[in-house]
């Protein structure tokens, strides 16, 4: 047996924000946890408000999120299958012609409300004859398509949810096909579940009220029980409860990047939120996947806070070993011998990554440096260590200097600090001082 098969289906109609990417990495996690495939599918039949751009665009996100797809499909390339299916669909009685303009739909429903009535379309349509039809069509109406639901309960047993329920008799029969042919997201999404071998469909719970669809659906298309499993999960909010849209700028992956957040705080603040683990820094995406579990997502809102996310990438980046940064300082040229020392020296002082820029500059760089007693420093560089320097080197030699000048505390090594480094606060002096190396310190001292 292969593992699961499962998809993120976004419709590039914008950018992907945090609450997105946890629908990409809870579906990305399950099947990397089990060996699984995961497929990317752009659902894009909206030509008007789907771009390549935005596609192209959300595939760099869940690049930088860590996430790469087994397989990349487009909607729009597979409309002939769609096609295929309803046609079949017909065959079987399933897809009808309706021909209501959206004005009498309205109407009726208006009228339905009125009486206290569920707004459920009447089936009208499918009492019409064949001369009926022709007459429509004669005056030059065409037909858009619905799906004729069994009114039956349909029961599946959702990966969150648990056991849930639908009576489709409470449901109009769904819309597949506009009047102009082109297909709505219902059909598309089914035969693509199908087509594509998805056994799980890991989504929103935005999507819980389609599923009876499509489950019915599927059953048609595919056969009983060939409907894959369904797990539906609850959506992140932000702190007011407020839900997040697709102009949610400031989350958007695009941004967040921008801003210098790191990629796995907002996996770990995306994955982890609302469910029973506590958010905290992980310093890969297999640590997460062996840890994520789809039973631990709550039921409740997944109320988050977006300044977490600072938090969470100071915490992510001191997990982070030398290998997994290594060709990051190097597009920043942080490279050579001291490199790893370097990186395991600041990286608990980041703000954000880039924050090792300024960093790098202290040990390998000019600085201006900061004499506030120059005699102390003078003396202090007097007693500079020869070389070579290690680690231990701080220790000998502010030992040697509160010897010889009598200080200790703060005021030995505050000037000490703000000499060498031009800061008030930093990594630990023991650390940095052999990157730093004897002619900078000697130099820094003002000696
Ligand atoms: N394109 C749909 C969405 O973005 C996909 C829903 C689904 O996963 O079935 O909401």
């Amino acid at each position: 047996m292969s593992g699961p098969v499962v998809r993120f289906a976004p419709s590039p109609t914008g950018r992907i924000h945090i609450g997105n990417a946890r629908t990409a990495l809870f579906n990305y996690l399950v099947a990397a946890r089990a060996g699984g495939r995961f497929i990317l599918r752009f659902d894009d039949t909206d030509l008007e408000r789907s771009t390549r751009e935005f596609a192209d665009g959300i595939e760099i996100d869940l690049a930088w999120l860590g996430v790469a797809p087994h397989l990349v499909v487009r909607q729009s390339d597979r409309v002939a299958l769609y096609e295929a299916a309803a046609e079949r669909l017909k065959q079987m009685g399933l897809l009808y012609p309706a021909y209501e303009t959206q004005a009498e739909l309205d109407r009726r429903r208006k009228l339905k409300q009125a009486r206290g009535l569920p707004p459920v379309y009447d089936r009208a349509a499918l009492a019409l004859s064949a001369d009926e039809r022709a007459q429509l069509e004669a005056e030059g109406r065409k037909p858009h398509w619905r799906f004729r639901l069994d009114h039956r309960v349909i029961e599946w047993q959702d990966g969150v949810r648990g056991a849930c329920r639908i009576d489709c008799a409470s449901l109009s029969d769904p819309v597949l096909v506009r009047e102009d042919g082109s297909f709505l997201y219902t059909l598309p999404s089914v035969v693509d579940d199908i087509e594509l071998g998805i056994t799980d469909v890991i989504r929103g719970e935005d999507h819980v009220t389609n599923t009876a669809v499509q489950i019915q659906i599927a059953e048609a298309l595919a056969g009983a029980g060939k409907a894959p499993r369904f797990a539906h999960h609850n959506l992140l909010v932000d702190a007011s409860g407020a839900g997040l849209s697709k102009r949610s700028g400031a989350l958007s992956i695009a941004s967040l990047r921008e801003s210098g957040v790191e990629a796995l705080a907002v996996a770990a603040v995306a994955v982890l939120t609302g469910s029973s683990d506590e958010v905290h820094a992980v310093s890969s995406l297999v640590e997460l996947a062996q840890m994520f579990d789809l039973a631990h997502v709550s039921r409740n809102a997944a109320k988050f806070d977006p300044a977490d996310l600072r938090t969470l990438t100071q915490r992510t980046l001191l997990k982070l070993d030398f290998e997994s940064v290594r060709e990051r300082l190097a597009a920043h040229d942080i490279v050579g011998a001291h490199a790893e020392a370097f990186w395991l020296a600041v990286r608990g002082n980041l703000d954000q990554f880039l924050d090792v820029c300024d960093w790098w500059r202290v040990v390998d760089g000019e600085i201006i440096a900061v004499v506030e007693d120059a005699d102390f420093c003078r003396t202090a560089a007097g007693l500079l260590p020869p070389d070579p320097w290690d680690e231990k080197t701080w220790s000998l030699w502010t030992q040697a200097v509160k010897a010889a000048t009598g200080r200790k505390g703060r005021e030995l090594f505050h000037p000490l600090r703000l000499a060498l480094t031009g800061r008030e606060t930093g990594p630990e002096l023991a650390k940095l001082l052999p990157l730093i190396g004897r002619a900078k310190s000697l130099a820094r001292l003002g000696a």
